[in-house]
């Protein structure tokens, strides 16, 4: 899977594309190299909108036509009928077609949601700050309220740190369900699952568990493929996970 583009498939959405950028295809160098999506992230700007114009290409849209938010691990989602950068929001919804939501991440989760037959598509940035504030949850409600039923409705949960390399203490560990915690080698630390506590959530709101599709993939472990803040020590690239609906 050597491409800019690493694509998810939902089940049954009809004319839905989604996916998140790889390392690999830009103009980056050095830490971030070579597909950084990230304008927080430390490279020159110019390079960035290099390369979103490439992942834009690869998604098949206008680079005109996407939709980013200036994140802050919150849980504000913002509804969007027009393209454009928004400030501190770590979601999106639309009710229109041709718009590429995206969320911007590098450790953490973007979670797809989309209901093509009910027409609503949406896109989360889900830290362990933004899970444990509820921001998937929002979202499920969100579409519970707009639609009669979450029958259709799947999600896609796309590469992140997992439980194999998300060590936390116990100041984040307390505020997570025991049940998605294991003890650490380290005294007083504790691996997280956050992927786990996602779906768990998402299926207590009402998604069908086999409408839940995990890409299962570690961002830490796949150094290949994958910027991670956490193993780059904070200096690195971040990935972009968008989707469309045509
Ligand atoms: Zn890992």
């Amino acid at each position: 899977m050597s491409k800019p583009v690493f694509s998810f498939s939902f089940s049954d959405q009809p004319g839905v594309t989604a996916g998140i950028s790889t390392r690999i295809g830009g103009h980056s160098t050095g830490p971030y190299s070579a597909f950084n999506l990230g304008l927080s992230s430390g490279e020159d700007k110019e390079t960035v909108h290099r390369n979103r114009r490439i992942f834009a290409e690869e998604m098949g849209i206008d680079p005109d036509r996407m939709v980013f938010g200036f994140q802050c691990h919150g849980s504000e989602i913002a509804t969007v009928s027009a393209p454009g950068e928004f400030m501190n929001v770590d979601g999106f919804l639309t009710e229109e077609r041709g718009l590429l939501l995206n969320v911007s991440v590098a450790d953490c989760f973007p979670v797809l949601f989309s209901d093509s037959p009910g027409g609503l598509t949406g896109a989360v940035h889900c830290g362990w700050r933004g899970t444990v504030a509820g921001i998937h949850k929002k979202m499920a409600g969100e579409f519970s309220k707009r639609l009669k039923n979450l029958s259709r409705t799947e999600v896609i949960i796309g590469p992140g740190i997992r439980h194999c390399h998300f060590e936390v203490g116990r100041d984040v560990a307390e505020k997570i369900p025991e049940k998605f915690l294991s003890r650490a080698g380290t005294d007083g630390k504790f691996w997280a699952d956050l992927p786990g506590l996602i779906r768990s959530d998402l299926i207590a709101e009402g998604v069908s568990e086999k409408n839940i599709h995990d890409s299962g993939i570690c961002t830490y472990c796949r150094e290949d493929l994958f910027y991670s803040y956490r193993r780059d020590q904070g200096v690195t690239g971040r990935m972009m996970a968008g989707i469309l609906r045509v």
